[in-house]
C-alpha cells in the first residue's frame, strides 16, 4: 500500500507546513478550472506566509472565474527526504496535487540563495529541471520578484519571466495559456506569445555572446517574437490594486504573524545600494480612506491584532500621522496594535510611533547602514548622526529601551576609520539612554548592531562595484567585534561572508551560472538560506566544475561602459542616471529627494507617472 501524505506527517516536525486547508484557503475544483496555476514559494511555509506578494497574486488568481491559484512551498529537509523516499511529488496544499499536473507554475524571486530550491521543488514536482526538456504537456514555469530583473542566472530553469508588478502581467500570461490550451498549438508558439506580453522576457529566444576577457559582449533576439528590450511593468493607482483582506490564516507560527498593510509602494530617498528604492519606482500610496477600510476588512477577516504599516519607507508616508491616528482609534478598543517596519531615523513620527505603541510597546529598528557621516552620504542615506542621537533619546525618553541598529561592511571607499564608526555609534546610543533621568528611562538597555556584507544589485548605482573578499571582510567583522568588547550594553553580529559572496555571484551574473546553479544542485546544494544547509565548498566545487570563477563575479569592478547581463531589461531607471549617481558617490556628493525635486532618473520621460516629479 503507497504510504499516504498524512502517514508522511507523522514523521517529520511542523506538518502544519504541508496541512493546508487553513481559514481562507481557496478550495475550487480542480477538474473544472480552464487553467491551474501553481504559486511556488522556493523556501519554507512559515517564509511563504510572510509574503505580501504571494498573498495579492493568489487572491488575483483566484477572482478569476475560469482559474485556479493553490500554493506550493519548499519542504524542510526532513519532509525531502521522506517524499523521495515513498516517491511522493510535491504536491498543493489546498488539493495536493501533485506540480507537474499543473498548467502554469510559477516562482517568486526574492532572494538569490532561494534558486537552488527552484530546481529542488521542480524536480519534486515531477517537472523537467531544464526548460529545454519540457514537452508539450508539462507545465509552462514562469516567475517574477525582485531577483526576475537580472533574469540570466535563472535561463535554463524558467520558460519566461514577469519583470515588474505582477497585478496586470500574472493576468495576461494565465489569459495566454488558457487560450493556447484551447487552441492546443505548439509548446514553442506558447513561449512566442508571452514573449509578446509587455514585461514578459522569454530567455530561449536570446542569445549569448562574449569578450576574450570573459566580460558580456551581447545578449540578442533570435525570435521575432522577443523584443529587443523587455520593460518593466508599473501598476500605477494603488487605491485599485488588489489588497489581500482575506487571506489563509497559518495554523502555526510564521515569520510574520500579522496583516501587512501595504500603504504605498516606491521609495525615493535614492540610497546607492538599495535595489528596492530604485525597482519600485515611483512612488505610489494608498488614500487614507481606502487604507482604513482595507484594514478593518482584514481584521474582520483574519483575526490578526497587529496591522503592520508596510513599505520600502513608511514614516515618508504623506497622511502617515492621520493613518496611524484612524486606525488606532477605530482598531484600539479591539486591541489591535500598529507596527512601522521600515522606520528612517531622519523622519522619525514621534506623533505616530505614540499613536501605534498605545496598544503595544514595540522594539524599534533603524537603519543607519555606515558608521560616519562621510559613508553615509557616499552611499547617500540621507542621514546624519544628529537626527540618530535626536530620535534615540525621543524612544528612550518615551519608554523603549531596545534598539536595533543595522550596517553594512564593505560598502564602497569604505575604511577602518568608517568601521570604528560603528562601535562609536552604539557607544553614543548608550549616552543618549543614560542622558534620560533614571526614573524616566525604562530598565534593561540593550543595543543590538548588526552588519550584513555589501552585494552589488543590478540597477543600483553600485552595480559596477566588487565585493570585499572573504579574507577582507573577516578581518573587518573582527576589527568591529573587538571594538564591542568593552561595550556592556551593546552587541555586534554578522551575516556570514560565504554566504554573501555566493549571493553576489547570482546577483550580478549572467546565464553562464546557470550551468554553475545546475551543478551545485546535482552535488546537494539547497535551502541555502539557511546556515545549516549551506554547503559553501559545494558551491566552489560546482564552480571549478563549470570552469567559472567566484572572483570574477563578486570581486571585479566592472567598468562603466561594460555591457552588463540585465541591459535588455528596462525598470525606466536610466544607466546614465546610475552611472552619474555612481560618480557623484565616489567624491562623496548626495543626491536630494525627490520630494525637493526630480533627479531625472528617467521615470521622468513616463509622463505625470512620478508624483515626486508632478
Ligand atoms: S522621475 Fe524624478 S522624481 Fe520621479 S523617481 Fe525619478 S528622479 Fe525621482
Amino acid at each position: 500500500m503507497p504510504v499516504t501524505i498524512d502517514e508522511l506527517l507523522t514523521r517529520v516536525e511542523k506538518p502544519a507546513r504541508y496541512t493546508g486547508s487553513e481559514m481562507n484557503a481557496v478550495q475550487k475544483p480542480f477538474s473544472e478550472a480552464e487553467v491551474t496555476f501553481a504559486f511556488c514559494f522556493p523556501d519554507t511555509y512559515e517564509v511563504a506566509m510572510s509574503h505580501l506578494g504571494m498573498k495579492i497574486l493568489y487572491g488575483i488568481l483566484n477572482d478569476l472565474p475560469y482559474a485556479l491559484c493553490e500554493r506550493v512551498c519548499m519542504p524542510w529537509a526532513d519532509m525531502l527526504r521522506e517524499m523521495k523516499k515513498e516517491q511522493i511529488p510535491l504536491f498543493s496544499l489546498e488539493s495536493r496535487t501533485a506540480l507537474h499536473q499543473f498548467d502554469i507554475v510559477g516562482f517568486t524571486l526574492q532572494y538569490e540563495m532561494s534558486f537552488t530550491n527552484i530546481l529542488e521543488m521542480l524536480s519534486l514536482g515531477k517537472v523537467p529541471v531544464k526548460s529545454a526538456l519540457r514537452q508539450k504537456d508539462d507545465p509552462i514555469v514562469v516567475a517574477g520578484g525582485p531577483c526576475a530583473f537580472n533574469p540570466e542566472p535563472l535561463c535554463q530553469f524558467i520558460d519566461a519571466f514577469m519583470i515588474g508588478d505582477g497585478e496586470e502581467s500574472i493576468i495576461e500570461v494565465t489569459d495566454t495559456v488558457r487560450q493556447w490550451k484551447k487552441e492546443g498549438a505548439s509548446r514553442t508558439e506558447c513561449l512566442r506569445r508571452l514573449a509578446k506580453l509587455e514585461g514578459v522576457y522569454a530567455p530561449a529566444f536570446y542569445q549569448d555572446s562574449y569578450n576574450p576577457d570573459g566580460t558580456l559582449q551581447s545578449l540578442v533576439p533570435i525570435d521575432d517574437a522577443a523584443p529587443s528590450v523587455v520593460h518593466k511593468r508599473i501598476f500605477t493607482d494603488m487605491d485599485k490594486a488588489y489588497c489581500p483582506t482575506h487571506p489563509p490564516v497559518p495554523y502555526m507560527q510564521v515569520v510574520f504573524d500579522r496583516i501587512m498593510l501595504e500603504i504605498m509602494r516606491g521609495c525615493t530617498r535614492g540610497c546607492r545600494f538599495c535595489q528596492a528604492g530604485m525597482l519600485y519606482r515611483p512612488v505610489r500610496e494608498r488614500s487614507v480612506d481606502n487604507l482604513c477600510d482595507m484594514a478593518r476588512q482584514s481584521v474582520e477577516n483574519t483575526g490578526y491584532e497587529e496591522i503592520s504599516l508596510s513599505s520600502l519607507s513608511s514614516s515618508d508616508y504623506s497622511n502617515i500621522n492621520e493613518l496611524a491616528t484612524r486606525l488606532t482609534d477605530e482598531l484600539g478598543s479591539q486591541r489591535v496594535s500598529l507596527s512601522l517596519p521600515s522606520l528612517r531615523v531622519d523622519k522619525f513620527v514621534q506623533d505616530t510611533l505614540s499613536q501605534t505603541q498605545r496598544v503595544k510597546k514595540s522594539s524599534l529598528t533603524f537603519a543607519p547602514e555606515a558608521g560616519t557621516q562621510r559613508l553615509r552620504d557616499v552611499i547617500n542615506k540621507g542621514v546624519t548622526e544628529e537626527d540618530l542621537m535626536n530620535t534615540l533619546g525621543h524612544a528612550f525618553a518615551n519608554g523603549w529601551n531596545g534598539v536595533k541598529l543595522y550596517f553594512m561592511t564593505g560598502l564602497p571607499t569604505e575604511t577602518d576609520e568608517d568601521l570604528c564608526g560603528i562601535a562609536e555609534l552604539a557607544k553614543k546610543a548608550a549616552s543618549a539612554y543614560y542622558a534620560i533621568p533614571k526614573p524616566q528611562r525604562a530598565k534593561g538597555l540593550r543595543i543590538t548592531c548588526s552588519a550584513s556584507v555589501f552585494v552589488p544589485k543590478p540597477f543600483t548605482p553600485f552595480q559596477w562595484c566588487p565585493q570585499d573578499k572573504p579574507e577582507e571582510v573577516k578581518r573587518k567583522q573582527r576589527m568591529v567585534k573587538d571594538l564591542f568588547v568593552p561595550l556592556k550594553t551593546a552587541h555586534f553580529n554578522y551575516h556570514d561572508s560565504a554566504v554573501s559572496r555566493i549571493e553576489a555571484c547570482f546577483a550580478v551574473g549572467d546565464r553562464r551560472l546557470a550551468n554553475v546553479l545546475y551543478r551545485a544542485w546535482e552535488l546537494g546544494c539547497m535551502l541555502d538560506g539557511w546556515n545549516e544547509y549551506f554547503r559553501y565548498d559545494l558551491w566552489l566545487q560546482a564552480f571549478e566544475d563549470c570552469g567559472l570563477s567566484v572572483d570574477f563575479y563578486a570581486h571585479r569592478q566592472r567598468g562603466l561602459d561594460e555591457t552588463l547581463p540585465w541591459d535588455h531589461i528596462d525598470a525606466y531607471i536610466s544607466k546614465s542616471f546610475l552611472r552619474r549617481e555612481y560618480e557623484k558617490s565616489m567624491r562623496g556628493e548626495t543626491t536630494r529627494v525627490c520630494r525637493e525635486g526630480c533627479n531625472g532618473c528617467g521615470l521622468q520621460t513616463l509622463k505625470g507617472l512620478c508624483m515626486a516629479c508632478e
